[in-house]
């Protein structure tokens, strides 16, 4: 419609405007020509110094017409002396009273009064140009010539312009209206297929995807939506991966829990101290589900929560208290815990966050490792960046598991990780909260053994930041 709307408007000032400006051109024309003529008769009827019906009709008859419809003289009261309607030969009869006529137009009153006056007229195909012009003789008007054309030709030729302007304005019209119909047709189509693939997609249907044609606006939407919904079925997978992983962590301690109580109540007369080892272990798996559903939580507040207010918080120091916590774990297992701090290491995160990764690497340094084996935790500047590693002599990890020991859940050793009581989570909650303080994490084989495990945080700078509020 506004296509439509717009082609009409260039169409009608395509049509007015040569129109027109024909019309002008042909007025200019006309007024040139006319008023020169009535300037030569009223010049050779200037010599009559007085003028008289015989007189000027003499003078008249000499002069060409030149294809006039009408030449009227008449004297300064306006009344007619010479009519070249009414040529003398019909004029009044000899003896008869004269016909007293008045030519009372508004041209002639106009060249009366002294002024030089034109006007034309376009009508009915026709073009009707009137001028007329004082006779002036020693400064005195003597009398008015008025002079009529009426001319068939050229207001044919305008009208035929007017036409052929119209035809070739509807044909346009025409095509304009049948080629954005069409457009808008097939616009209409790609959008209701837009839509279509979007309420599908609303609907659950994450694997529907658009077929983007050609290169303009809308295959590029079709392409940014086929984009989107990958992502969004990533997103889903992942989601469903994860519902179906927590669930089958949260089953199976409680499926021995179920287990173990079973077999207390169904045997009888159990032995006092078999007893004890089950509930031990119910113990055990009733911790478990604690550390799962605690790291669950960690996890869920990672992704929902908005990071809370961050510190400059000292890395060694923290590092320090967190190592000292584990520090019973690392006896219990035979393992040295070995501490490389240096100071100024301050970086923006809170220090319940810090620990919680700190904790979380030391604690898999120490439970994938060997009795008598070693553990490096270092904290130390790196250009514009604190770095914390956490190296080991431990089981190492195969090099093709290193990209995977982030994902929730991914675990090398199945029965390692469950004999040490870990979740598959552990990792997964360190990189989650490393990216949330706008740092990084990685993990790769230590050289002879054992793994090595870095976490690079951006370096907060005192002096730095004073200037920044001083500025
Ligand atoms: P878990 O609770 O099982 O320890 P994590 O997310 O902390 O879960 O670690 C994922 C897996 O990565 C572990 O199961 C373990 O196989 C491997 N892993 C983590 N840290 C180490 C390490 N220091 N040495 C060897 N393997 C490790």
């Amino acid at each position: 419609m506004s296509y439509l709307a717009i082609f009409a408007t260039v169409l009608v000032l395509l049509n007015t405007y040569p129109l027109v400006a024909s019309q002008d051109l042909l007025f200019t024309s006309k007024r040139d020509s006319l008023k020169s003529q009535a300037a030569v008769m009223a010049s050779a009827l200037m010599e009559l110094e007085s003028l008289s019906s015989d007189q000027v009709a003499r003078v008249m008859n000499m002069l060409d017409s030149m294809g006039l419809a009408r030449i009227l003289v008449t004297d300064p009261a306006g009344l007619i002396l010479y009519d070249s309607t009414q040529p003398e030969e019909e004029g009044p009869e000899e003896g008869a009273p004269p016909e007293y006529r008045y030519a009372l137009y508004q041209e002639v009153v106009s060249a009366l009064r002294g002024s030089d006056v034109f006007y034309s007229r376009y009508a009915g195909r026709v073009f009707t140009s009137t001028a007329a012009s004082p006779i002036v003789y020693r400064g005195m008007v003597i009398g008015a010539i008025y002079i009529l054309e009426i001319d068939p030709a050229q207001g044919e030729l305008l009208y035929n312009l007017q036409q052929n302007l119209r035809n070739i304005s509807l044909v346009i019209a025409a095509v304009t209206l049948v080629m954005s119909t069409l457009f808008s047709k097939v616009l209409t189509a790609r959008i209701a297929a837009l839509l279509r693939a979007i309420r599908i997609v609303g609907e659950g249907e994450y694997g529907h995807r658009l077929q983007p044609v050609g290169r303009d606006e809308m295959a590029q939407l079709a392409g940014e939506f086929n984009h989107l919904t990958d992502r969004l079925q990533t997103t889903e997978e992942v989601r469903r991966r994860f519902v179906s992983d927590a669930s089958h962590e949260l089953k199976t301690p409680l499926a021995s829990i179920r287990l173990l109580a079973d077999s207390i109540l169904q045997t009888d007369e159990m032995d006092p101290e078999m007893v004890r080892d089950f509930v031990g272990d119910i113990g055990s798996e009733a911790d478990r589900l604690a550390r799962v559903t605690e790291h669950l939580l960690a996890l869920t507040r990672l992704d929902s929560l908005p990071a809370g207010d961050a510190f400059p918080v000292d890395t060694a120091q923290v590092t320090e208290r967190t190592a000292a916590l584990l520090q019973p774990v690392a006896d219990a297992a035979g393992v040295t815990v070995l501490l490389d701090l240096k100071p100024d290491c301050l970086i923006l995160c809170t220090e319940d966050d810090l620990s919680q990764i700190c904790f979380n690497l030391v604690e898999n340094a120490i439970k994938y490792n060997y009795s008598g084996g070693k553990v490096f935790v270092s904290v130390h500047r790196d250009g514009d960046q604190v770095l914390l590693e956490v190296g080991d002599t431990g089981v190492g990890i195969p090099e093709e598991d290193l990209p995977k020991v982030f994902n929730r859940f991914y675990r090398v050793d199945k029965a390692r990780s469950r004999a040490a009581g870990g979740t598959g989570l552990g990792l997964s909650i360190v990189r989650d909260t490393v990216r949330r303080h706008g740092g990084w994490v990685t993990a790769r084989s230590r050289n002879p053994e054992g793994s090595l495990f870095t976490a690079g945080f951006p370096r907060y700078d005192p002096e730095e930041d004073g200037k920044g509020e001083g500025l």
